[in-house]
């Protein structure tokens, strides 16, 4: 299966993606972690993306764009793929297009994790990022088990730079402006499936599931 799963920030991308690639194997590419590796690295491409993340506004697309194909020649995304939180603008979602197209490849369904703002807010100054797997928690709604470390590999849990509250407010209006309109974009496709978001993780879930297991059929 090829598929892109959107939603604003903290709709729960990363988590049912986390969840589906578990389950289903399908590779979850996520921009935003491939940034984030590049920020611990300090490699050129981490310091120019975190000019840009810090301050919630979008990575150029012409580093992003370039990026995502690259992993999407990867062997591994041969047969299915998962992307979250690309694309995030029309020009990036045209060029996806393209690339299939190129590649002789289509999406098979979108999923739109939907949730009111005011619980985004909540979600957000809450989550803690695996420094080391990536793996996301939320202090109330996810905890870990170990105050501060990584249930999976034990890695140091992180408050996200860019989680801060004005930082949270600018990429809500970042989305709106350049994300939201990719709603209708896939609409008009035919392939976008509205998932309601706020709901206990395992619910949300199991609604993904609903919806894949008929495409698989
Ligand atoms: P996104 O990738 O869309 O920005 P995340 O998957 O990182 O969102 O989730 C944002 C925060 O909300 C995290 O702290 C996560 O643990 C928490 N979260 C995700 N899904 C749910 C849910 N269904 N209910 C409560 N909290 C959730
Ligand atoms: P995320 O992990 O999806 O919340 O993304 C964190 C940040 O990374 C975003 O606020 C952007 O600054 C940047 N980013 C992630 N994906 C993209 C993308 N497709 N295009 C541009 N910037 C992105």
């Amino acid at each position: 299966m090829k598929l892109l799963i959107v939603g604003k920030p903290g709709a729960g991308k990363g988590t049912q993606a986390s969840m589906i690639d578990s389950y289903y194997h399908i590779p979850h590419i996520s921009t935003g972690a491939i940034f984030r590796e590049a920020i611990n690295d300090k490699t050129e491409l981490g310091v120019i993306a975190k000019s840009y993340i810090d301050k919630g506004n979008l990575v150029p697309d012409e580093i992003t764009i370039g990026l995502v194909e690259e992993r999407l020649l990867k062997d591994d995304c041969k047969h299915s793929f998962l992307l979250d939180g690309f694309p995030r603008n029309e020009a990036q979602a045209e060029a996806l297009d393209e690339f299939l197209v190129k590649h002789n490849l289509k999406l098979d369904c979108v999923l739109n994790v939907d949730v009111p703002d005011d619980i985004l807010i909540k979600r957000i100054v809450g989550r803690r990022v695996c420094s080391n797997c990536g793996e996301t928690y939320n202090l109330t709604f996810n905890p870990p088990k170990r105050a501060d470390l990584c249930d999976k590999c034990s890695g140091k849990l992180l408050h996200r730079s860019d989680d801060k509250e004005d930082t949270f407010k600018n990429r809500l209006f970042v989305y709106e402006e350049n994300t939201a309109p990719l709603i209708e974009y896939y609409q008009n496709k035919g392939i976008l499936k509205s998932i309601n978001g706020d709901q206990p993780l395992d619910e949300v879930f199991g609604d993904i599931k609903d919806i894949l297991s008929k495409l698989e059929d």
